[in-house]
């Protein structure tokens, strides 16, 4: 298996659920004691989330191109970075860098699509929802994603005050629950959790729509490539 190099640490908190799955992931592929190779470089978020804040994508770039290139270095074969928002300066990170790269929407279109939907919701932070990124990689995989048309400040504030702190509240729960049902009024067959964090609040149980969470999605895929 080869080494997965992951950046993370946006937020540590779903790094965390990276680890765990990328692991499990692995003993369930390969059994007895196996487990993951992998290198996590996990940055410090505040900064970057300022840097988000600000619209300096291209600064965020350079630093992620650099964690990119010190994992590389130390021997990741195949690359993750463990946040749908970051993913906007994928680009950027991977100047440079001959490693395979799995883009976390990948994974995703590829779910939706073996399970045949094609209408789907798509709940994450501003940017990911606001911004083309992220919306046109999935649309040129032949989906139609819809983004919620009210509340999307709020869903994007329960993620950085709340989800990226550990936070999980009741109540924050049901806002989210309410956008996919209005989600699913507009023809969403399903939802992506296209933000890192949101498997911490939504899950199949409490969601009215089959739920497709990048966390698990992506983890999966980087030991899918690790084991190709
Ligand atoms: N982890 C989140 C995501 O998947 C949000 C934090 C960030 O902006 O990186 O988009």
């Amino acid at each position: 298996m080869k080494t997965i190099g992951l950046i993370g640490g946006m937020s540590w908190e779903s790094t965390a659920h990276y680890y765990r799955i990328l692991n499990q992931e692995a003993a369930r592929r390969l059994g007895g004691l196996h487990s993951a190779p992998v290198i996590i470089h996990s940055l410090d978020f505040a900064p970057i989330a300022a840097m988000q804040a600000e619209g300096r994508w291209d600064e965020a770039g350079d630093l992620l191109n650099a964690a990119a290139k010190g994992l590389v270095a130390a021997g990741a074969e195949v690359l993750g970075l463990a946040t749908n928002t970051m993913h906007v300066t994928a680009d950027r990170m991977m100047a440079g860098i001959d490693i395979p790269f799995i883009h976390i929407a990948d994974p995703t279109a590829d779910a939706l699509l073996a399970d045949g939907f094609d209408t789907i919701g798509l709940l994450g932070t501003r940017f990911t929802m606001e911004m083309g990124f992220y919306k046109d990689r999935l649309a040129e995989r032949g989906l139609t994603p819809l983004i919620p048309e009210v509340d999307r400040t709020n869903l994007n504030g329960i993620i950085y005050e709340e989800l990226c702190k550990g936070i999980v509240r009741e109540e924050s729960r049901r806002i989210y629950v309410t956008a996919i049902e209005r989600l699913a009024a507009r023809g969403a067959q399903a939802v992506i959790l296209g933000c890192t964090e949101i498997g911490m609040l939504i899950d199949d149980d409490v969601s009215p729509l089959p739920v497709y969470d990048t966390t698990d999605l992506h983890a999966r895929a980087l030991v899918e490539a690790a084991l190709a």
